[in-house]
């Protein structure tokens, strides 16, 4: 039996973490998995019920299962919450709490669907990349860190573990795609860049079927507009994987149809990229697909059984070309996508 934390958080979270559950429960029976869902306050509907968004309950919920499913959080009405108890901080204290250092963010775009993305469909067609960014080290915690009123300044510092587990989960990752992964980095102007490029080619040893190559950080930004399909697994550090992650985030055309699994030490958490869509919620409308197939990464990453997230994928991808919502032009309701997907997984 896997036990799964549902954290349905705000604004559009409830709908399409619905949804995700129903997939879930659906693949379950079709590829005989136990399950079991145990609901938990987080972000701003924890506020509301608890004073804080991530309470000691939803702490303990979290701490005893096997995967978490979060929805989305935060919204207008809790804008204005000091900054220890807002919703981010939640977020923030959740990812720390459970030691969730490396963060996967895929970005397809899927046949039939090239013409949602900004890029010409002869460039789009057939991307599909993985980026793993490092996040919880980093400039974004390195200290020193401060500022005076003459300068400001801050540290990027990283440790060869926090880059050897990092690099394991990428070529773990790639291991099991199409084996290729990319190192990214700055080596040509950074220490902690070169130490990163040995760090890593020290860790492939380990995975002698997986080809590895490095770029440095600018050139990969271009290489990521110009030729993204070339791409498989992308590695990298929090700051220019914070950059990377968005840049890919547009390539398949709307935000709704994108993914992510934390991954580290403790109980993994998979969520949409999106945010509560407050402008939609309560409304039927949103686009469960990214919630859906980050339920299809809990299946591949936190229960070990990626044929299941592999069967997720393809009956989302189905869905997607027959019945799509409304933010890509569609008409289906969150609740006729999510029926169409079903429909596909049983087909
Ligand atoms: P945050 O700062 O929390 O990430 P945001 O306001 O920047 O939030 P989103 O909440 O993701 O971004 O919403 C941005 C826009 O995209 C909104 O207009 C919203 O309606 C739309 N959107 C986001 N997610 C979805 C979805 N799953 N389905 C349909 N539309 C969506």
């Amino acid at each position: 039996m896997h036990k799964i934390a549902v954290l349905p958080g705000d604004g559009i979270g409830p709908e399409v973490t619905a949804a995700a559950v129903r997939v879930l429960e659906e693949a379950a029976e079709v590829y005989g998995l136990e399950l079991s869902f145990d609901y938990f306050d987080f972000g701003g509907a924890a506020i509301d019920a608890a004073g804080e968004p991530y309470p000691e309950a939803t702490r303990q919920g979290v701490a005893a299962a096997d995967a978490i499913l979060l929805g989305a959080i935060g919204g207008p009405r809790w804008d204005n919450v000091p900054r220890e108890i807002r919703a981010e901080t939640g977020l923030l204290a959740l990812r720390k709490d459970q030691k969730l250092f490396a963060n996967l963010r895929p970005a397809r775009v899927l046949e039939g669907l090239e013409h949602l993305s900004p890029l010409k469909p002869e460039i789009a067609r057939g991307v599909d990349v993985l980026i793993v960014r490092e996040l919880t080290g980093g400039i974004y915690f390195g200290q020193p860190r401060g500022m005076s009123e003459a300068e400001a300044w801050n540290t990027l510092r990283y440790s060869k573990p926090e880059v050897d587990r990092v690099a394991r989960v990428a070529f773990e990752a790639a291991s099991k795609r199409r084996k290729k992964l990319t190192s990214v980095e700055k080596a040509n102007v950074l220490e902690v860049g070169e130490f990163w490029r040995r760090t890593v080619e020290e860790v492939a040893k380990d995975w002698p079927g997986v080809e590895l190559e490095h770029q440095y950080v600018d050139a990969m930004a271009m290489h990521l507009i110009t030729h993204p399909a070339d791409f498989d697994v992308i590695v990298t550090s929090n700051i220019f994987g914070d950059i990377l992650s968005d840049l890919a985030s547009v390539l398949p055309g709307s935000l709704g149809l994108l993914p992510s699994a934390s991954l580290g030490e403790g109980t993994p958490l998979f969520e949409p990229v999106h945010g509560s869509a407050p402008d939609i919620a309560g409304q039927g409308k949103a686009n469960p697909t990214a919630a859906i197939l980050s339920a299809g990464m809990l299946a591949t990453y936190a229960l070990g059984r990626p044929e299941v997230g592999a069967a997720i994928e393809q009956a989302v991808a189905a869905a997607l070309k027959t019945n799509p919502t409304a933010d890509l032009g569609g008409r289906a309701s969150t609740d006729e996508f999510t029926d169409t997907v079903l429909a596909n997984l049983n087909g």
